[in-house]
């Protein structure tokens, strides 16, 4: 609260706001944002990310980004990156010390934006929040359920609701997840994997305005793949445990077989070469769910080797004219 209303200084709090195809809902969310930040009385900018959008996003972007200067930032990204390659474009761009995230289909009510500040104001690194009464279909809620048990082992911190994105960080903790260069993060976990002490606040959730999901299943299970990679190597122990007993599992039943064979004679085990059958199944089995994890790490380390940019900007408006007049893609960032 200390650079108050000093128009040249830089702001407090940046609100980041991923955008795809979110046309119908963009006025009243920067509607609602702006009148969200406005009476705390410190500078801020709502920095909205268009992460590929193909319908009118863009454009209302931009008007609002003019007629809001300096308050509304567009930060336009070449193609689709997906969400969270759009969250990390939004925290580079980002000036504040206190950095806010939020979904741009309005089941996050900006309203709480104020009271997510204020818990970081009190000294956490990271405010996350619980949906109470969630309004999604049951499919996504078993996903989350799922996801938020993995992230609470992974990153050991406990958090009820890794799933929702109205979040607030500390710059610090920003800086830290900007440093990181893999491609597949989940922001949630990796935030909590640089803080120092976090908190979670209660919110309201709403049901999505207007338009669809833009996750399906498909990308939900990739999500929960990046997270599952990304925050931790124990899979792979787990493989080799796994691997261990079903074969001592395996050379304990071969034996028994074999007395069996001994004591009932060969009738007896030709039966037998059905549960062999069975055993062999397991074992082809395991070793697929082996080679499918293991594969999931090589396509990262492929991913990251290659190096390729997270995301690359193409524009930036809402800026000092000298910034906007900068060559599209020049910001690209190599990571
Ligand atoms: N989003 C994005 N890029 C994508 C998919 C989604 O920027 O490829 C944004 C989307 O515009 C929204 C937020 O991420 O602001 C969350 O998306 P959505 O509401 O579809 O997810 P859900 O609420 O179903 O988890
Ligand atoms: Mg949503």
């Amino acid at each position: 609260m200390q650079e108050k209303m000093n128009e040249n200084s830089k702001p407090h709090i940046s609100v980041v706001i991923p955008v795809f195809n979110e046309e119908e809902n963009l006025e009243e969310l920067i509607r609602r944002c702006l009148d969200a930040c406005s009476p705390m009385g410190t500078q801020f900018e709502i920095i909205l990310v268009d992460d590929g959008s193909t319908d009118g996003s863009s454009e209302k972007i931009m008007t609002a980004a003019k007629q809001n200067h300096g308050k509304v930032v567009g930060l336009f990204l070449s193609r689709n990156y997906g969400q969270h390659a759009a969250v990390m474009a939004g925290f580079a761009e980002s000036k504040g010390d206190i950095i806010v995230t939020l979904d741009a289909d309005l089941q996050n009510p900006p309203e709480e934006i104020p009271r997510l500040v204020n818990r970081i104001e009190d000294g956490f690194d990271v405010v996350g929040s619980v949906r109470i009464s969630r309004r999604d279909s049951l499919f996504r809620k078993i996903a989350s359920f799922m996801i938020n048990k993995a992230t609470q082992k992974a990153t050991g911190v406990m958090m009820h609701d890794y799933g929702c994105m109205l979040r607030a960080y500390r710059r610090h903790i920003v800086d830290s997840m900007l440093k990181c260069n893999e491609r597949s993060l989940f922001i949630p976990a990796l935030a909590n994997s640089f803080a120092r002490n976090t908190t979670e606040i209660e919110v309201k959730h709403d049901k999505r305005s207007e338009g669809d999901s833009k996750y399906g299943l498909w990308k939900l299970i990739n999500l929960q793949f990046d997270l599952l990679t990304g925050m931790t190597t124990f899979p792979l122990r787990l493989l080799s445990v796994l691997g261990g007993i079903i074969s001592v599992v395996g050379v304990g039943f071969g034996a028994f077989l074999f007395v069996m064979r001994l004591l009932y004679g060969p009738e007896w085990a030709a039966e037998g070469v059905f549960t062999l059958f069975a055993i062999l199944f397991i074992f082809i089995g395991a070793q697929f769910i082996g080679m499918g994890l293991l594969g999931e790490y090589i396509g990262r380390i492929y991913y990251d080797v290659r190096a390729r940019p997270r995301y690359s900007v193409s524009r930036v408006v809402g800026r000092s004219n000298l910034e906007e007049l900068k060559a599209p893609g020049s910001k690209s960032k190599t990571g």
